[in-house]
């Protein structure tokens, strides 16, 4: 089965904005694969509607096989998702913040510990671990998002613009990060509105603008086609 799959998937929000007019989209297993568009292109919108966050109005989303509303648990189970906005409790401490997310998989209370010490390190939060995460700074908070995305050991990683904003050495080893992670058989999907990070990174590539793919294709064969 493909990481991803998605086939007619639209989206009209309630003000009756169409966002996506039947998108389609499937990305195989272990790819490095970039949804890239400009601002208001419906990237974050098709992520919500994978991570469960927004309601489809038509069409179907899969992760691994599983559908993300019929079987939203098992879908959720293979996937780990980094939103752009910083979303979780500034007052809580950075460890715990890992920890308690890998209780809602399901985890035993010792390979939630293993896991998140082991990203914490990978992540170069270890030292951080026992301080409040209002207390970081916004790369590391950046990172703190990735390691509580991975902390159940997903098969898919599905990363909003995750760049945006970031100095350049921090930019570097989050990309050196994102390569590790997926040369050790994580599918990588990410969104971003820079050509030059899609083409460093991705195998392959969508582009999506107005709520419409507009071409799929290898980033390699895109970018003779520029
Ligand atoms: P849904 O259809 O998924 O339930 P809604 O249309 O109810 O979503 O919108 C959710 C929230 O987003 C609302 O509070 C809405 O005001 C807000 N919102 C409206 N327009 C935009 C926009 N262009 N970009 C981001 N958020 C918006
Ligand atoms: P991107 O992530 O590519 O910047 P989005 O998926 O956030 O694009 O938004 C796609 C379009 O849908 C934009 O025009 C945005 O203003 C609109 N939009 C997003 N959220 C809402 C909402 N809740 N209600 C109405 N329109 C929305």
């Amino acid at each position: 089965v493909p990481a991803l799959e998605v086939k007619g998937l639209s989206k009209v929000y309630a003000n009756g904005f169409e966002a996506l007019k039947g998108i389609d989209l499937s990305v195989g297993q272990g790819d490095f694969f970039a949804l890239l568009g400009p601002n208001g292109a419906g990237k974050s919108t098709t992520l919500g509607i994978l991570s469960g966050l927004v309601q489809k109005t038509a069409g179907q989303a899969s992760i691994m096989g599983f559908d993300v509303n019929r079987d939203a648990f098992r879908a959720k189970q293979h996937l780990g998702v980094v939103p752009q906005e910083f979303n979780f409790n500034q007052f809580e401490k950075v460890r715990d913040i890992v920890i308690t997310q890998a209780g809602f998989f399901g985890l035993t209370a010792a390979q939630a510990a293993e896991n998140t010490d082991y990203l914490l390190q990978q992540l170069d939060l270890w030292d951080k671990r026992d301080t409040q995460a209002r207390m970081l700074s916004g790369g590391m908070k950046r990172r703190l998002m990735i390691a509580r995305a991975l902390v159940h050991k997903p098969k898919v990683l599905i990363l909003d613009e995750p760049t945006a904003g970031v100095d350049i050495e921090l930019r570097r080893s989050m990309w050196e990060f994102m390569q590790r992670l997926n040369e050790q058989g994580t599918t990588i999907i990410l969104t971003t509105h820079y050509l030059e990070e899609a083409e460093q990174l991705c195998r392959n590539i969508a582009i999506i603008n107005h709520g419409e793919i507009v071409q799929a294709t290898s980033t390699r064969e895109l970018l003779t086609q520029l």
